[in-house]
Order: C-alpha cells, then structure tokens, then sequence
C-alpha cells in the first residue's frame, strides 16, 4: 500500500501560522495594496492557488516571477514565525499512526499536500515529527488543483523503488472534502478524519471509505489499511 498524509488538520495544527505568513508575505511584497482572506477558500486547496486569490482579491496583476518571489518570502516569513514562537502543534495519534505504517515493510509513506515543498516540510519538522517517514510526496509545486496530486505521488513512488503500485492500494488521508475528492477521482481510497475545519456528518456526506474523528485510535486505522492490501491481494488471487 501507498499511503499519503494531508499535513494541515490531518497531521497538525499551525493556529493561523501558515495563514499569516501568507498575508505578512504579500503585505512585504506588495505594501500599497491590502490584503485579506475573506472570500478566499483556503480548506483542501493548493498553495498557488491561494496566492492566485489573494492577489486578485486586491487587484495584484500577476505575472513574470511574482509567485516564485511569493513562495520563497513566504518560506522566509513562516521560518521566522516558527523562530519567533509560533508552533506547529501534532495531532493526537498522527505520529503512531505514521510509525506504524512507516514500520511496514510493504507500506510506501508520503504526503499529498496543498503546501509548497519547503513550507510543508518546515510545518511537519516544527510539529516533531521525523521528516523521514515521508518519502513519496507531492505538493502544491506540482499543480493547481489536488486532482493532479495522487499520480505524481504514484508516479514518484514507482520511479524510486522500481515496483509498481496501482491506485486502488494508494490511501489517501486528510481531512477535507477535497482530499476525499482527489482520492476517488484517481481511483484511490480516502480516510477522512474530522480533524480539520469539517465536522465528522460534512465529511460523511462526501462518502469517505473509512472516516474516524480523529487518530487518538490510530491502531483501528492501521488495521483498516492493512485489511484493504489483504483485501485486494485476495481478489486477485480469486479473480
Ligand atoms: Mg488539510
């Protein structure tokens, strides 16, 4: 099995960290215009896409290499505020459940996130947990859309063990409508957890395969996986 971490509601909590570092970031950039979030959605979509909003919302013109300089300012000021206090916080369970999988030898680990690489990675590292576990990952440099997420991941976890993995033994792991979204557009099976800013009946509406309201019993999770990889190995065999 490939199993893919969203990382903001899913993995941790930044309390507005990521958010305002974003709004720091185009305040710096662009300091005669002014910028909010409202009317922005944020939940379950990509970084670039965000920015897209965000400089529309105050009538930026966008071109040439304005989101290359946003993305890296903006990982300047979320490492300054993580310098400076802010914290991002772990969710209960999220790292026993990324060891355990982690610890399978048949099991693949990423993250599938609306973060950038660099920012994604500063959120998990500042949270404690070990960057290591995540080896297959796509993030929101690789598209505008979370659509476009899961092949690469797949693609990504191909290229680097020489095995092949087929979309039906990808999990997917998040906490938004979105997430549940991308996972069965491509054919993937999606754990919603209601740790996010969506309640465990908005989730259920969406129709996740498994949806828990949060990892404190990470051990069932574990267990649901491990039963899907069965499941599928034994309907190739009886097939
Ligand atoms: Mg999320």
């Amino acid at each position: 099995m490939l199993v893919l971490f969203d990382i903001d509601g899913t993995l941790l909590r930044t309390a507005g960290a990521g958010m305002n570092a974003m709004l720091a970031t185009a305040r710096e950039l662009f300091p005669a215009h002014s910028f909010s979030f409202d009317n922005v959605a944020i939940s379950g979509r990509l970084d670039r896409l965000i920015w897209r909003d965000l400089m529309a919302n105050a009538r930026v013109e966008t071109g040439g290499d304005h989101h290359e300089t946003f993305r890296a300012r903006y990982g300047h000021h979320l490492a300054e505020a993580f310098r400076s206090g802010a914290q991002a916080i772990p969710l209960d369970g999220a790292r026993a459940l990324v060891d355990a999988l982690h610890q399978r030898s048949h099991s693949g680990v990423g993250l599938l996130t609306g973060n950038y690489e660099h920012t994604g990675r500063m959120k998990v590292a500042n949270a404690g947990f070990s960057l290591e576990p995540f080896q297959f990952n796509a993030w929101a440099d690789d598209g505008w859309h979370r659509r476009d997420l899961p092949p690469i991941a797949l693609a990504r976890y191909c290229a680097a063990t020489e095995r092949s993995m087929s979309a039906a033994n990808t999990v997917i792991i998040g906490d938004t409508p979105l997430d549940i979204d991308c996972a069965h557009f491509n054919g993937c099976k999606a754990i919603a957890v209601a740790t996010g800013a969506h309640g465990v009946d908005e989730l259920q509406a969406h129709a996740p395969d498994l949806l828990v309201k949060d990892f404190s019993e990470w051990e069932s999770v574990a267990q649901w996986i491990a039963d899907q990889a069965s499941n599928h190995a034994s309907n190739h065999a009886s097939s």
